[in-house]
């Protein structure tokens, strides 16, 4: 008998956990799939651990992590990764934003012999024009660095063991989950489905931390914005061809006193272009010095299974993945 093991990152969502759980219950139950559900408390400030402990006293299938910290969604979904033992691992938001009736679609998809089962949203729901266009620019990006059509996708998915393993064995700490599950490749189908309200709680993304998310998970997965930099370089030296081809024959023609303005339109435009490059650069060594730093992606507390508390071999569950292939 296969195990499915569910993956619910919680950050703040004391409202939800006990909900969340019934529901999964009463949907997997009524399915006759067995079950784990992993919830990983993303270092919350609220009494999410406490409603995570109590749902574990109640039921045996619930494993708890607890985050030292907020480490962030991605850190917590691979920390659920990590610590599922199911034969296939699904992983959707803890606010049932997720519709729980999709997995059972998911689930028969994975019988059917698909290895990763991507859940794509029917509509963005409800946003404004302006978060609408960044997306759209942001998912623009991603695809082409993925060759996937990122648009419509979500974190809401279901991968077989063998998925899992593959991308738990990749040792970047920037991971975008949502695209890293497609780059693997594998037997793929997608199902749709509609976004739900948030019943409690509210969401945990500011505008700011969206355009923060979108920056690191470019720069995670393509190294495109370099290449704009070269692509900039290129047109600069195109114009300022043409640029000095112009003055020589106004030197020559005896019309060269002018051009104060362009040369000053010309140094204000380079210098910016620039230090626009260095910045993408910058960027960039920025976050190869986070990766050789090797920190690990996430720090755990506490972990509870089954209502009991383990603080034992904490140490062991959180460290380097092997690494023992590269030397093959
Ligand atoms: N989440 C998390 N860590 C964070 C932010 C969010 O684990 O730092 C979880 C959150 O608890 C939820 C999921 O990620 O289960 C999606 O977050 P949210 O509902 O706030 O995002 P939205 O649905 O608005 O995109
Ligand atoms: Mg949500």
């Amino acid at each position: 008998m296969s195990v499915l093991s569910v993956v619910l990152p919680a950050y703040n969502e004391e409202l939800m956990i006990a909900k969340t759980c019934r529901v999964l219950r009463d949907v997997l139950g009524e399915a006759g799939i067995s079950y784990e559900l992993v919830l990983v408390d993303d270092g919350s400030k609220d009494s999410t651990w406490k409603e995570i402990q109590k749902a574990g006293e109640k039921d045996a299938c619930i494993l708890g992590v607890h985050f030292s910290r907020n480490f962030g969604k991605e850190a917590a979904i691979f920390a659920g990764l990590a610590h599922a033992r199911g034969d296939v691992v699904a992983v959707m938001d803890c606010d049932l934003q997720h519709p729980p009736e999709t997995l059972k679609e998911m689930y028969r998809l994975w019988r059917e012999g698909y290895q990763v089962i991507e859940g794509v949203k029917k509509s963005r729901g409800k946003e404004s024009i302006l978060h609408k266009e960044c997306a759209g620019f942001f998912y623009g990006i991603m695809s082409k660095a993925t060759g996937v059509n990122m648009r419509n996708t979500s974190d809401f998915k279901m991968m077989d063991r063998q998925v899992v393993e593959s991308i738990l064995s990749m040792p970047e700490r920037n991971m975008f989950f949502r695209a890293t599950s497609s780059w693997v490749g594998y037997r793929t189908a997608f199902v749709e489905f509609e976004v739900q309200e948030r019943e409690a709680g509210q969401s945990k993304w500011s505008s700011w931390s969206l355009i923060k998310y979108a920056f690191t998970n470019i720069v995670a997965f393509t190294t495109l914005p370099l290449q704009f930099v070269t692509v900039g370089g290129v047109i600069c030296f195109l114009l300022s061809l043409l640029l000095i081809i112009y003055s020589l024959i106004q030197y020559f023609t005896g019309h060269a006193v002018e051009g104060y303005t362009t040369i000053v339109m010309v140094m204000l435009l380079l210098g910016s272009a620039v230090m626009v490059s260095l910045g993408i650069i910058g960027y960039y060594i920025a976050k190869i010095y986070e990766e050789v730093k090797r920190r690990p992606r996430y720090i755990i507390s506490k972990i509870v299974r089954g209502g009991r508390e383990n603080r034992s071999c904490l140490y062991e569950q959180n460290k380097e993945p092997d690494s023992s292939f590269l030397q093959k």
